[in-house]
């Protein structure tokens, strides 16, 4: 398959399943055969990836991609050599970095779970294609990554101006809405993927959903209170 495929959280999960090391072989670039170039989205997904790693404390040289042709068998048998020496040098996932196993673990599930998030804010540069070295050098930058972790937002409904069209319910894609018919909706924080959807979707005349940045989100109305009593309509 395409490299393009290789989905961020591809690389997550074989990690948090204990993998010491992840390689990613792609076609040449600019050899691609398709107008979409897929192995270009592949290396900025692994620049993004190798950040990450750094900012969570995993060495990003357990990361690889390199691209070759089908007919290079003498490249990739050196590359694999290489990489293989390197990861058995490195250890055990989370040995040379001394991070503890279940530590790791929670981070790299934290991660995991912004990873709509992490798509959305970096959605420009996952799609470059970019010309020099140099400039995917400075792709993303340590700094960057940090501050799009410490300003991962929250997503909250005002019950004072839910109207309960559940238009946000049906449409989360984490299954982190609670409500139903004539019942103020709720957001769970602990499933909520920070997607951002509920936040578009509410219709603007009700604006009931709210991004909160940099502040403690308020706790969820109490279920007893959830019922909106509606007027009814005189003849
Ligand atoms: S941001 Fe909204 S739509 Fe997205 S997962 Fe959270 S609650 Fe669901
Ligand atoms: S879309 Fe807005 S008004 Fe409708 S249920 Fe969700 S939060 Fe309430």
């Amino acid at each position: 398959m395409c490299s393009g495929r290789v989905d961020l959280e591809f690389v997550l999960r074989a990690f948090s399943n204990g993998m010491d090391g992840v390689f990613i072989g792609g076609c040449r670039l600019n050899e691609c055969n398709y107008i979409t170039h897929g192995n270009y989205h592949a290396l900025n997904m692994v620049l993004l990836c190798r950040k990450i790693m750094e900012h969570i404390g995993l060495n990003p040289e357990r990361l690889r991609i390199e691209f070759m042709s089908s007919g290079e068998g003498n490249i990739f048998v050196d590359v694999m050599n290489d990489f293989g020496k390197k990861v058995k040098a490195l250890g055990p996932l989370g040995t040379s970095e001394e991070i503890d196993g279940v530590e790791l673990k929670s981070k790299l599930e934290e991660v995991t779970k912004l990873i709509p998030y992490i798509k959305i804010v970096e959605r420009e540069k996952l799609e470059s294609r970019l010309e020099t070295e140099e400039e995917y050098d400075g792709l993303f930058t340590s700094e960057e990554i940090d501050k799009l972790f410490s300003e991962v937002p929250s997503y909250y409904i005002d019950p004072d101006k839910c109207q309960a069209c559940m238009i946000c319910l049906r449409k989360c894609p984490a299954e982190a809405i609670s409500g139903g018919k004539n019942q103020i909706h709720v957001i769970d924080q602990d499933k909520c993927i920070k997607c951002a959807t509920c936040f578009e979707a509410c219709p603007p005349r009700f604006g009931a959903v709210k991004e909160i940045s940099g502040e403690p989100v308020p706790p969820p109305i109490p279920e007893e209170k959830r019922t909106i009593a509606r007027k009814s309509k005189e003849k």
